[in-house]
């Protein structure tokens, strides 16, 4: 099966060198060609992943040669050099996601893929949830907050850090799971959205992958000091709750390098770094990016 090869070897990418399998021209070229023919069609095209489909994990693959365009549940997903990509899925994804390629024939490969479902950490407490709802005031600070936060989310910086293996941004005692939840008398409350690291007031912690800060602010109301890294193609890690942040917005960082101390800035209880990561609406599990600590 020319399966693998498919993914491999025609794909986009570069320019400049013509693809090795295409004809030299030959005696057959004049006679069968129509004037307005329709593209030539692409042979069975696969793709090729590596990663796991599972709640709040990811993949990484080649699109099929020839796709122009690639989308996960009718969504679309950005496509790097040579048809590379990422795909992520969320806390509450699954069980099936589809993943489509169209190509440049007009022709479609459709993956579908089994996300695994997840065991989360649920606590039951026998006790009302607390009564939420903003109050205007509040939201006065918080909204603007808010935006800034989806804004610099939104940014498309180039960075190339989604490709790498994850590293801890500091090893220590988690002292929060991602997707860990409480449930009030039936009632569920917001799951944890990231992974809670508790190595002290003070520890530096790096950046896990490079990237580019696409914001680095003091004081917000909840988050307190807050980073975000943007590590290119719509995946992006967020740090909460620092001391101290050691870079600032558009600085370029790669994977290891100090970007902040832990503090407990914001709504904390104690220091810790939070560390969330999203790809898109996605919210991931930090863990299944970095393996487990040494
Ligand atoms: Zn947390």
């Amino acid at each position: 099966m020319p399966l693998v090869l498919a993914g491999v070897v025609g794909a986009v990418g570069c320019t400049a060198v013509p693809a090795p399998e295409a004809p030299a021209p030959g005696p057959r070229a004049e006679v069968t060609v129509p004037t307005n023919a329709a593209p030539r069609a692409l042979p069975p095209g696969s793709f090729t992943t590596a990663g796991e489909p599972t709640q709040g994990g990811w993949l990484r693959g080649t699109a099929p040669v020839g796709t122009v365009q690639l989308a996960l549940d009718g969504k679309p997903v950005p496509l790097g050099a040579n048809g590379s990509f990422l795909i992520a899925f969320d806390r509450d994804a699954g069980p099936v996601a589809t993943l489509v390629a169209t190509r440049n024939d007009g022709s479609r490969v459709t993956q579908p893929l089994q996300v695994s479902k997840r065991a989360w950490r649920i606590e039951h407490i026998n006790a009302p949830r607390r009564p939420g709802g903003a109050t205007e005031d509040f939201m006065a600070i918080r909204q603007p907050e808010l935006d800034a936060i989806a804004a610099a989310r939104a940014e498309d910086t180039g960075a190339q850090g989604w490709r790498q293996k994850f590293v801890w941004p500091v090893k220590a005692r988690i002292s929060g799971l991602f997707g860990s939840q409480r449930i009030y008398r039936g009632e569920p409350g917001a799951y944890h959205s990231g992974i809670d690291l508790a190595p002290g007031a003070g520890a530096t912690y790096v950046s896990p992958a490079d990237g580019v800060v696409v914001l680095a602010v003091q004081g917000y109301s909840l988050e307190g000091n807050l980073l975000i890294i943007d590590h290119g193609m719509g995946l992006n890690s967020a740090f909460l709750h620092s001391q101290t942040l050691l870079v600032k917005k558009g600085d370029r960082v790669t994977q290891g390098q100090p970007i902040g101390l832990v503090g407990m800035s914001g709504r904390a209880t104690g220091p810790h770094l939070h560390w969330s990561l999203k790809w898109q609406d996605a919210r991931l599990d930090p863990l299944l990016f970095t393996g487990p600590q040494d």
